[in-house]
């Protein structure tokens, strides 16, 4: 397909696009279209040390609106697009402007799943995906160390352990409640569960499990309380809500592309549509096996956006590195490379209780999946191991004597 190219959504993924069609020598026009007021920036710093430091937004920045421009790609900033007219190959804003395109690529992201509850919309309640959002959030840390008022986090996922440690940082009283029975239920075995809780409640952190959150209480319009169904109150002078995001894909429903939890691309970031790609959050890739997959990460929208600007140009480029993802918790960074969906197994190598290990996650003799805690060689290993399709024995992967380097030698 030829330009012009159009892109929506100017973060992690819309980003890349435009650099990548740059850098692929596509010297025609380029527009990126972000609904927010700045410029494409770093989400992950939002919830661990910028959130606690407040440094300059610029800092954020994953490249700065004068370096966009040199570029020559058009960043449109404010500009929330709401329709695409397939027919007419153009996107409407809901300003009135409108933009032809040749090739549009969807980088629209994720929105945050919110509470359904009674009191949801009081002051105080929070959650966190944008600068602003954060700025919301420091200014409530800010209330609650004046007013020596708790801080309650509902949601022991990443977002929510990593604010949790942020604030506890700052010295606020913090609680964590957590529907299921551990913390990051979703993605980890029970022993990285375990490490992180320990390490939460190590440093102050009041985590609480199998809890229902039922009401949020306020007063003159302010959240004062959090109501549970087994008839708990918890005191909170701000409430952090992080119970995850769903794919920011109604414009592409909107627009009669096919989306299943996500707008369904294939494993060169294509849609059913020849003229119409999408990268990152927002997607649900088709594996070669039928399956979809849905991954929430900075590697993950840098990858697909690659992928996503080469399919504009006309060029097939999937990729298949392993997924990777890390947190910061306290002192300790998580590191996560595979998925580990389906393991059977799990085996750990270093020190559980330091905590300076790493689990290994095995389905019969395959390596499926390492997280790592303070364990960075292994990360890296790990990363290398499954992109090369090898697996250590789970005994070779327990064993600290073990150099898993030999493995690659020995190419089993
Ligand atoms: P986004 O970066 O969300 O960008 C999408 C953009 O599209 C947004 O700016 C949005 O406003 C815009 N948009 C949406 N709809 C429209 C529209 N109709 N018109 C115009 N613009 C529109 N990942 C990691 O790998 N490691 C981490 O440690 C990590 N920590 C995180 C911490 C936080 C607090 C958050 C929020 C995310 C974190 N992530 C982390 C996830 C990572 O940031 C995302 O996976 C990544 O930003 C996805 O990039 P994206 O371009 O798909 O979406």
């Amino acid at each position: 397909m030829n330009g012009p190219y159009v892109i929506v959504g100017a973060g992690q993924a819309g980003l890349q696009i435009a650099e990548s069609l740059r850098h692929e020598k596509y010297d025609g026009p380029i527009t990126l279209l972000g609904a927010e007021a700045h410029a494409p920036y770093n989400r992950p710093p939002l919830s661990k040390q910028w959130l606690r430091e407040r440094r300059s937004i610029s800092t954020l920045y994953i490249r700065g609106p004068e370096a966009i421009q040199r570029r020559h790609i058009d960043l449109q900033l404010g500009c929330v697009v709401n329709a695409i007219d397939r027919d007419a190959q153009r996107v409407r804003c809901a300003d009135g402007r409108s933009f032809a395109y040749g090739g549009l690529a969807l980088a629209t992201g994720a929105r945050m799943r919110t509470l359904a509850l009674p009191g949801a919309q009081l002051q105080g309640v929070h959650g966190l995906r944008t600068i602003d959002d954060a700025e919301h959030i420091i200014a409530a840390f800010e209330r609650c160390a004046a007013q020596a008022a708790p801080v309650v986090v509902i949601g022991g996922g990443f977002i929510g352990l990593e604010v949790a440690a942020t604030a506890r940082k700052l010295g606020l009283e913090v609680t964590v409640l957590e529907g299921l029975e551990r913390l990051m239920s979703r993605v980890v075995a029970p022993i990285v569960s375990e490490a992180a809780a320990q390490l939460h409640r190590s440093h102050g952190v009041r985590l609480e499990f199998g809890v229902r959150v039922t009401a949020l209480r306020g007063v003159d319009g302010a959240v004062r309380a959090v109501h549970t169904a087994d008839g708990q109150e918890y005191a909170a002078g701000c409430v952090i809500v992080g119970v995850g995001v769903d794919p920011e894909d109604a414009l592409a429903r909107a627009a009669g592309l096919d989306c299943d939890r996500g707008i369904i691309v294939d494993e060169c970031a294509r849609t059913a549509d020849p003229l119409i790609v999408a990268a990152g959050d927002c997607c649900a890739r088709r594996r070669s096996d039928g399956s979809l997959l849905r991954l929430e990460s900075v590697q993950n929208a840098a990858e697909q956006g690659k992928s996503a600007a080469a399919a504009l140009l006309g060029h097939a480029r999937s990729f298949s590195a392993a997924p990777w993802f890390w947190s910061d918790q306290f002192d300790v960074k998580l590191q996560m490379v595979g998925l580990s969906a389906g393991y059977d197994q799990v085996v750990t190598r270093g020190d559980t209780v330091k905590p300076a290990f790493s689990a290994f996650y095995f389905r019969g003799a395959k390596l499926l999946a390492v997280d790592s805690l303070n364990r960075i060689p292994d990360h890296m290993v790990g990363r290398k191991l499954l992109d090369h399709g090898l697996s250590p024995s789970p005994e070779q992967a327990a064993d600290l004597e073990f150099d898993l380097h030999r493995l690659f030698a020995a190419g089993c």
